[in-house]
């Protein structure tokens, strides 16, 4: 099978990594790949958000499946252009699917048609009914820009005062198009886990949940960030939290999705918000986590390829995935500064050597070569990953990895995993 995969980041070179290992692969294109995947396949000379040039090198070269990484170009539509006007087999919803994620409202409207439980909310165009719907609610108040602000458009305001300010920087342009809209939601309790299922549109098969660390520094302090570290099992997310999520949300949203005539294809991310083993969504989203996606390729024994296959051609039914019992960390090395301002360009050493420890997988989410040397390049720059018997070991030897890597210029969080070792020593 000749197969495309569209982004170059963490979670790219983790499914890369995993598709390259697939006994039906035949061929792998990379756009744009990275310095840490490239070698497993061949680096196309466009990138991402090339829609036409990656739709017409698919179909040119007879290429069996797209898989695309990011949000962007499925919000841009390129599922829809593969599949309707290229015939070729697309792993990721199309644009209209793809609101899920793109569109804060669209997400909180069809769990409310799918009864899928989550919190109650208003939409918004212009500042006064929102403040006064704001007046209507208690603190602490979400306040959301409706469209893609990289998870940046979320305010969590402790009085009413600062959430006033929220709803009048949003809907005065301090996200552009994405905050023409804002969302103002309950604020909900409890401890946030993700979960994962693929679709065909109508067939699902659920994965597996994972726990992930937004916030830049210890203690989950600081600005929050595309997420600092890892790690699966989530031991909040019991047999019984799963059963619950199947059913009460992602079984109807599928199907809601599908009576709507956009049927969701690719995988569901729900981001949810559990108390007393009861979920709630708090977000969808249209592909996989990063850095959760690395962790799942991690714990992943059986093949994928052949599963992102059945769920692009509409063949799920029947398909399983093997996991291992084994859990598997993540910790982020990111460039100084990060979530801010923060330099590129800067040497980074002993990936190598990380790479020969028990266990342990770096990916690379922002790196490139030069003469020889491995430079940092992003501001979320290397994913050292391991995995153990338990959470405690993989946790160490993930930073036995994170030990043997020299880049002074980088830094990380010192307690992934803190959560479900906590509960463990309860
Ligand atoms: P990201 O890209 O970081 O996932 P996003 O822009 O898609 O963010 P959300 O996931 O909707 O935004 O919200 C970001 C974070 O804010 C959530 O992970 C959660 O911690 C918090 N949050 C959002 N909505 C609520 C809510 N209703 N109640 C409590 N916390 C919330």
């Amino acid at each position: 099978m000749k197969v495309l995969l569209v982004g170059g980041g963490g979670r790219e070179h983790a499914l890369a990594w995993k598709i390259a290992q697939s006994p039906e692969l035949s061929k792998l294109y990379l756009a744009p790949g990275g310095a840490g995947l490239n070698h497993l396949g061949e680096k196309l000379t466009f990138g991402d958000g090339e829609l036409e040039a990656i739709a017409d090198f698919a179909a040119e070269n007879a290429v069996d499946l797209v898989v695309v990484g990011p949000e962007a170009p499925l919000a841009a539509g390129l599922g829809d252009l593969l599949r309707e006007k290229k015939d070729v087999a697309c792993f990721g919803p199309g644009k209209a699917a793809a609101q899920l994620e793109s569109s804060k409202s669209f997400m909180k409207e069809v769990a409310s048609a799918a009864g899928a439980p989550t919190a109650g909310y208003g939409r918004f165009e212009t500042p006064e009914p929102a403040k006064a719907f704001l007046r209507g609610q208690t603190a602490p108040y979400v306040i959301k820009a409706d469209g893609l602000a990289a998870g940046k458009g979320v305010v969590i305001a402790e009085t009413l005062e600062e959430a006033d300010v929220a709803v009048d920087e949003m809907l005065g342009g301090k996200f552009g198009e994405a905050g023409a809209a804002i969302v103002i939601e309950e604020f909900m309790r409890g401890e946030e886990a993700s979960f994962f299922a693929i679709t065909d549109g109508e067939n699902i098969l659920p994965m597996i949940g994972a726990q992930d660390h937004k916030r830049a520094y210890d203690g989950d302090k600081g600005p929050n960030t595309g997420g600092m570290g890892a790690y699966s099992p989530a031991p909040v997310f019991t047999d019984k939290v799963r059963e619950r999520t199947m059913k009460e949300i992602i079984e109807p949203v599928v199907a809601e999705m599908k009576n709507r005539g956009t049927p969701y294809v690719g995988v569901l991310y729900a981001g949810l918000m559990i108390e007393d083993e009861a979920p709630r969504l708090v977000e969808f989203n249209a592909r996989f986590g990063d850095p959760e996606c690395q962790i799942l390729m991690r714990r992943l024994k059986s093949d994928l390829l052949p599963v992102l296959y059945k769920a692009a051609t509409g063949d799920l039914k029947g398909a399983t995935l093997d996991w291992s019992e084994d859990a598997a960390a993540l910790v982020v090395m990111a460039a100084q500064g990060y979530p801010g301002a923060y330099e590129k360009g800067t040497e980074i050493k002993g990936v190598e050597t990380a790479n020969e420890l028990s266990g342990v997988v770096v990916f690379h989410a922002g790196t490139k070569e030069e003469d020889g040397k491995l430079l940092s390049n992003g501001g979320r720059v290397l994913n050292v990953t391991a995995t153990g018997h338990d959470i405690e070991e993989a946790v160490a030897r993930a930073y036995a990895g994170i030990a043997a890597i020299d880049w002074p210029d980088g830094f990380y969080r010192k307690d992934i995993g803190w959560r479900a070792l906590e509960r463990r020593d309860a």
